[in-house]
């Protein structure tokens, strides 16, 4: 049963995720979380370097798609200036919102990973969703609201306890 909060792959940064390295782990399509993965919490959108990272991957071929506990209004503010689809409410840690992103790209779990910063919610959704689950480092996560804060101390803990 842990093996729902154990991520596939962790990297400091989205920019890690390279069309190559994706490559390497035979992963065509990334369901993105928004909050602190692409952006701090409190900026409405990405910084430069992630906006090319962004372009970088559609320019080689990768399914994108945006996966977001967020209201639709502010994750569809977000989504369409940088053209990408999105799943908003979607509920993580339950898998239907993971799900609902993989048929609207036509995505097959298997060659598909959801990129987020959250153990319970990113890592779990992922997990029990069946596609692969790629850990971030939390951008700024002092920026988050309390309730999110309070589950970052399990979380370190949990992750601590996995090396
Ligand atoms: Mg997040």
């Amino acid at each position: 049963m842990f093996h729902l909060l154990v991520p596939h792959y962790r990297v400091e940064s989205v920019l890690e995720l390279t069309a190559e390295r994706l490559q390497q782990w035979d992963i065509t399509a990334l369901l993105l979380d928004v909050d602190c993965t692409l952006k701090r919490y409190r900026a409405s959108g990405v910084s430069a370097e992630v906006a090319d990272w962004l372009s970088e991957l559609r320019r080689s071929g990768v399914g994108l798609c945006i996966v977001s506990n967020g209201r639709g209004q502010r994750i569809r503010q977000f989504a369409d200036p940088l053209g990408l689809p999105f799943i908003a409410q979607a509920i993580k840690p339950f898998p239907l919102g993971v799900r609902a992103a993989l048929r609207k790209i036509g995505a097959v779990p298997q060659r598909t990973a959801l990129v987020g910063d959250q153990v319970f919610a990113d890592v779990l959704a992922g997990r029990l969703a069946g596609v692969k689950s790629i850990l971030v480092r939390p951008m700024h996560p002092e920026e988050e609201p309390w309730f999110t804060r309070a589950k970052r101390i399990p979380e370190q803990w949990w992750l601590k306890s996995l090396q």
